[in-house]
């Protein structure tokens, strides 16, 4: 019963991360059920009952809820001597330094392709926990999982497994709009990820694949 906006400064919601098709679901999806979205703008102040984007439009508001991203806070990491670079920086098992692992939001670990990411989902920082109880226990294997999240927009669930930070051409397969489809995500001739709506086998099947 809340009359909900979003401002935000990019096009389409979670264009970034998802490319321009499943965007523009998030979008309809959320105006369907009355979402107002101000987008290509920014908030710039916070009154009493109102907030104040940056083309001066003056919104109405009895609570405020800012998501504007997480910093990771790496100082304790620092003064012990840790490797930092936007997160702290681990080896393949997730091992900062002898007998000290960071894990999860904070952990910036090689991906799948070697490459340092920092990723912050709920089931990479649950397998992170499990992949670092392992090496505990002597097991060496290192950390290749995978990454996966979800994005619950009231009742459509999106599945991403991989992780794209750019891409240079995306696929579609179905229709978003039906809430039936899937997103590949390519650089070159490498496929970096796969997004899916209403088609969870093939989310599975794309994370066998990846991982393989
Ligand atoms: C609004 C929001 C929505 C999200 N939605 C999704 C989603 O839809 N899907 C998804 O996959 N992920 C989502 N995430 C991301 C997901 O929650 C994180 O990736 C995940 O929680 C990271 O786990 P973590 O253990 O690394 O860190 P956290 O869950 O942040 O846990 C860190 C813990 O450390 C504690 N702590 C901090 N400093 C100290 C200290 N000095 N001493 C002791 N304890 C300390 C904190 O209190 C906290 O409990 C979302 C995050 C946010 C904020």
């Amino acid at each position: 019963g809340l009359e909900v906006h979003v401002v935000g400064p990019e096009a389409q919601p979670l264009v970034r991360v998802l490319g321009e098709q499943l965007s523009a679901m998030v979008r309809k999806i959320h105006e369907d059920k009355g979402v107002v979205f101000h987008l290509g703008k920014k908030g710039v102040r916070i009154e009493a009952d109102a907030v104040i984007l940056d083309d001066g439009t003056r919104l109405a508001a009895d609570l405020v809820v800012a998501g504007v991203g997480v910093r990771p806070r790496t100082e304790l990491a620092e003064k012990a001597g840790l490797k930092v670079d936007r997160g702290v920086v681990t080896d393949e098992h997730l091992r900062a330094a002898p007998h000290v692992y960071a894990i999860g939001d904070i952990a910036r670990f090689p991906g799948l392709d070697g490459q340092l990411v920092r990723i912050e989902h709920w089931v990479v920082a649950q397998r992170h926990g499990e992949s670092v109880a392992r090496s505990i226990l002597g097991d060496e294997a290192p950390f290749r999982d995978v990454s996966f999240f979800w994005s619950a927009h009231f009742d459509v669930t999106i599945r991403y497994v991989g992780h794209a930070e750019s891409w240079d051409r995306s696929e579609v397969s179905g229709d978003p709009m039906k809430h039936d489809a899937s997103v590949r995500y390519w650089k070159g001739a490498r496929l970096l990820a796969v997004a899916t709506v209403g088609r969870d086998l093939e989310a599975l099947e794309a994370s066998r694949d990846r991982g393989a």
